[in-house]
């Protein structure tokens, strides 16, 4: 029933405030209490109207009962008593609070006396009717207060509920009893009774504008109709606020323009934010609509639609028109000079700004018309010029020096000399100012001596364009990554970088592409005779992009050489091992079509140390982990790998593994002066480092792996040989390629370890089998007629299925000139081994049929190059003999091209080439040949050689040379089919040889 009463009274209440409101004044509930001081009178704040009626706050209590003239109200303020005369329930008496308007909420009453018992006190409206009276605090069922046989006043009751009270209907405080003769003394002394009550106000708050709302043109109107006489308009007389859209003409600087509205005013003004835009821009000349503002010359028209307040049935549209125009614009090309804009139209002002980046002097500034060639004039105030754009672009002309300190980088023309770090330092800081040197393009710097330095070197927008000469020096580099391309060269452009060791230590932390050398490089990038030994950490867990030499390589098809370079530095995670992955010893990324060529490079595998912050990469021999020299990623990027060569690499194998050692290998000696690259040396495929040796593990049959990971090996044949070593187990090779040059016709003598067939060689940059012919020795014979000593060597019965032997002596004439042989075997290889033989040399012996008892002969082949001196093999010098490939004047005499002429000392031939060698022992016939010294005097100078094809004619005789092991054949010389050399071209019928032919003279 109680709640039942309140939603009622709210309701009235709800209905009551609409009906206020729509009358155009607004109510509001205020809750007031009204404390009636039952002291007697003693603090005067109640005060006594008459006999029966209390006045406290103009509010009155009101003492009704059947007897008045002898029930009243009795106050004693000497004993702060206030007593209701006599029996209550005897003269029905009732507390009424007859001016008492609103809703009492609550009533307390403090030190009353209600004496004696079984009597009952009520607050409300109807004792009768517990729906019309308060409850006691807390007891939502308990409507009255109990009497109680205490005669003090130590009694304190609280009421509390909602009664809606009225003069008509007033709040009473009743009483009751079941007991006719219940004394009913109700008394308080320095007591209170304070009653809470809500009552319903006049609301007499500004209620604010309210906003009628008109468009027109770009101007939206809101105009203020509120009536209320407690609203303060501050909109001025008209009550009106304006929202306008407005969008000025422009000139073109590639910017986007856009149409604005006054919104923070016109909010400021009205209070209004809920406003919501959307513009649309039409080109007026194609009618092209966009939500985006436009950017190119031309006429517009903007349209703003505009919602207020979410009321998205009433939207209001403004439209305005502008251009964008051609404009003018000042052609600046200092970093000092900024332009307040980019281009403006005639008549606009413009502001330049002059900033001193570094301790240059700005020595003065010129501004002419571009095309009249007029001075423009301009206002100097400090650092800022001021013009007005004429009908024209200006040309921005200025003087500026760049003092050098000479302790620190002196200039000579076009070099630059850095002597300290200051020196770097100013390089750095010139550079990236663009102080007239654009990126020291066409300019060369040297470093005068070791420095450490802590600045980079180029960036995105003023990249390094020069040569940069360390001069064999070292730069110690140390940096904490804060971007990524971190590197002593931060960005280059066309660089080259040379003779320059790095050294020192990149943080790299989260960022990647870190370098030793180059963080990122566009255009052409030259790296010669560099050293990287920088320590670049990483704490990122993924594709860091790392590289020893440069971090990401922008430059295209071939535009990337490095040449002569060592890293042994190392790139690692600072914390956690196996997490960082995508970094190369040399380049740690490419973009797409990035090329890279790399010879003569070493690549050191450095220590890590898992337990004090050098932790190890990702690895595997995969393309997505890390690389040895190239990483790609995403398949971007190609390179070559030209003698370059590592040791102990744990990523993709790239180049060439090589053997370090302390002593140099027994040819070091042989290998003649070397090619300086300013940190190393490199003879052939012989690498000198840092005091150490570095050759590929199989000598001249280097086993080799490209960019992409996939091995070959390859038996380089060159003026510099270091020997094939024994291979005394079978060692599988997938495809082996065979690099020696050959000349169609002209015989060379060639030895494999391996077995093969003709056509299972592969001529370069072909399928098809190998041609031309292989011929095996058959022996040495002396014609006693005419002395003439000649070598026959047999082409083999079945040229193309006759397996050729391992590591057996031919000669082999080609007619073709294939830049080299492969086998491959569809991906089966062949098996290498050099087992058993003695010294590295194969012999074919002479077949015993000797025309004298000493004439034996060995037809050796080699895989150590051999040489004849003083020193190496003197007991053979005299007894060897190898082919001539010229025509030479040997110790007065001539010789021929085509004959195997006799060795003398500092001949030597190369790996997998054949000498012929005289094997004879005493001599015990009549010819009593002396052996020593002496005997190798009857050995014949030069020998003829003459081809026997497996038809069994002779085909071709030529001369084997001594030092190439290379046969040519004298186009201008004859021979009879017995190999007899003719004075010139025959008359005589019959069959001729000829430059390696047959010819018939008929
Ligand atoms: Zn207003």
């Amino acid at each position: 029933m109680k709640t039942k009463v309140k939603l009622s009274f709210h309701l009235i209440l709800t209905l009551a405030l609409w009906l206020v409101a729509a009358q155009g004044a607004w109510a509001v509930t205020e809750t007031r209490t009204v404390t009636f001081y039952m002291d007697g009178g003693a603090s005067s704040n109640t005060s006594v109207q008459d006999d029966w009626t209390l006045v406290s706050s103009g509010k009155t209590i009101y003492w009704s009962n059947n007897d008045p003239s002898n029930n009243k109200i009795t106050c004693k303020s000497d004993k702060k008593t206030t007593t209701f005369r006599a029996n209550v329930i005897e003269c029905k008496g009732v507390i009424e609070f007859p001016n008492l308007e609103g809703t009492v909420k609550s009533v307390a009453l403090t030190n009353f006396r209600f004496y004696d018992s079984d009597m009952q006190m009520y607050i409300g409206l109807d004792k009768s009717n517990t729906s019309t009276l308060l409850h006691l605090q807390g007891i939502t069922n308990d409507y009255d207060f109990p009497s109680n046989n205490t005669y003090d006043y130590s009694n304190s009751a609280t009421f509390e509920g909602s009664v809606a009270v009225s003069a008509s209907n007033p709040l009473k405080i009743m009483f009751s009893s079941a007991r006719d003769d219940a004394s009913g003394d109700f008394s308080f002394k320095d007591g209170i009774i304070a009653i809470t009550y809500d009552v319903e106000v006049e609301d007499t708050s500004d209620p604010g504008h309210t906003f009628t709302f008109s468009a027109s043109g770009n101007t939206l109107t809101a105009t203020c109709n509120q009536t209320s006489q407690y609203h303060n308009c501050n909109l001025g007389t008209s009550r009106e606020s304006t929202l306008t859209l407005t969008a000025n003409d422009a000139s073109f600087d590639n910017q986007r323009h856009s149409a604005t509205l006054n919104l923070t005013d016109f909010s400021a003004e009205t209070g209004i934010t809920d406003i919501k835009t959307t513009y649309s821009y039409t080109n007026s000349a194609t009618s092209e609509s966009s939500g985006t503002a436009p950017n190119l010359i031309g006429d517009y028209t903007v349209t703003v639609t505009i919602i207020i307040n979410s009321d998205n049935a009433h939207p209001y549209m403004l439209t305005t028109n502008f251009s964008i125009l051609a404009g003018y614009n000042v052609n600046n090309s200092y970093s000092q000079f900024s332009l307040s804009k980019s281009s403006a139209l005639e008549g606009e002002e413009v502001t330049i700004t002059y900033t001193q980046l570094m301790d240059e002097i700005l020595e003065g500034l010129t501004l002419t018309g571009a095309t009249s060639g007029n001075n423009i004039a301009y206002t100097q105030s400090g650092n800022t010029y001021t013009i007005t754009m004429p009908a024209e672009d200006v040309n921005l002309n200025a003087t500026i020096t760049y003092p050098l300190n000479e302790n620190n980088i002196t200039q000579s023309g076009d070099t630059y000399t850095i002597k300290n770090a200051d020196g770097w330092n100013y390089f750095c800081r010139r550079m990236e100012v663009d102080g007239g040197v654009d990126g020291f393009n066409g300019k060369t710097v040297v470093l005068a001596g070791n420095i450490t330095v802590t600045t980079m070197a180029g960036s995105a927008d003023h990249p390094f364009k020069g040569t940069f000469d360390g001069d064999c020096k070292t730069l110690t580099f140390n940096y904490t990554a804060n971007k990524a391309n971190c590197a002593p060269f931060h960005i280059t452009n066309g660089a080259t970088i040379r003779n320059l060791h790095v050294t020192g230590q990149i943080e790299g932390g989260i960022w990647l592409y870190n370098s030793g050398l180059v963080g990122s490089a566009n255009g052409n990038l030259t790296i010669d005779n560099c050293r990287v030994s920088t320590l670049i950490s990483s704490t990122f867990s993924g594709t860091a992009f790392n590289g020893g030499f440069v971090g990401l390589l922008s430059s295209h098809y071939d535009q990337c050489h490095i040449t002569g370079c060592v890293f042994d530095g190392l790139i690692y995670n600072s914390e956690y091992s196996g997490t960082t992955y995508g970094c190369g010893g040399f380049v740690g990324c490419f973009s797409q079509y990035g090329y890279a060529i790399l010879e003569d490079c070493l690549f050191i595998h450095g220590q890590y140390d898992n337990n004090n912050g050098k932790c190890e990469l990702w690895w595997g021999n995969e393309n997505d982990k890390n690389s040895t020299f190239l990483h790609r990623s995403n398949d971007y990027g190609e390179g070559t790998l030209k003698n370059c060569f590592y040791v102990g690499t744990r990523g993709l194998k790239q180049g060439s593994p090589a053997v370090e050692s302390t002593t140099a290998p027994t040819n070091f000696a042989h290998l003649g002066a070397p090619t300086n690259h300013c940190f190393m040396q490199t003879y052939g495929r012989l690498i000198v480092f840092n005091n150490k040796y570095y050759t590929p593990t199989y000598g001249d049959m280097v086993e080799t792996y490209d960019f992409r990971g996939v091995k070959s090996y390859n038996i380089e044949y060159d003026d510099k040989p270091l020997g094939i070593p024994d291979i005394t187990t079978q060692l599988r090779v997938p495809l082996l390629r065979y690099k020696r040059t050959f000349t169609n016709g002209k015989p060379v003598t060639v030895m494999m370890p391996f077995n093969f067939t003709k056509s299972a060689f592969k001529k370069s940059g072909s399928s098809d089998g190998l041609t031309g012919h292989f011929y095996e020795f058959k022996g040495i014979h002396l014609d006693p007629q005419t002395s003439k000593w000649t070598a026959e060597m047999g082409e083999p019965d079945n040229p193309e299925t006759t397996t050729m032997t391992a590591n057996t002596p031919y000669l082999y004439v080609p007619d073709e000139e294939p830049e080299y042989w492969y086998i491959y075997n569809d991906g089966d290889g062949v098996n290498i081994f050099t087992e058993g033989y003695d010294g590295g040399n194969k012999v074919t012996p002479y077949d015993g049929t000797a025309d004298f008892a000493w004439n034996k002969w060995d037809f050796k082949g080699t895989y150590q190059p051999r040489y004849w001196s003083d020193s190496e093999n003197p007991e053979e010098i005299g007894k060897v003999y190898g082919f001539a490939g010229n025509t030479k004047d040997v110790d007065g005499q001539i010789v021929l091209a085509g004959d195997f002429v006799r060795a003398k000392s500092g001949a030597k031939i190369r790996p997998t080439s054949c000498y012929l060698m005289w094997a004879g022992s005493e001599p015990s016939n009549a010819r009593a040949l002396t052996r020593g010294a002496a005997a190798t005097e009857e050995l014949p100078q030069s020998i003829t050689v003459k081809l026997i094809s497996a038809s069994g004619e002779t085909t071709a005789i030529g001369t084997l040379d001594t030092k190439t092991g290379e046969v040519t054949f004298d186009s201008e010389a004859w021979y009879t089919l017995d190999g007899v050399r003719l004075s010139g071209k025959p008359s005589t019928k019959g069959i001729y040889i000829n430059n390696g032919k047959k010819i018939v003279i008929k």
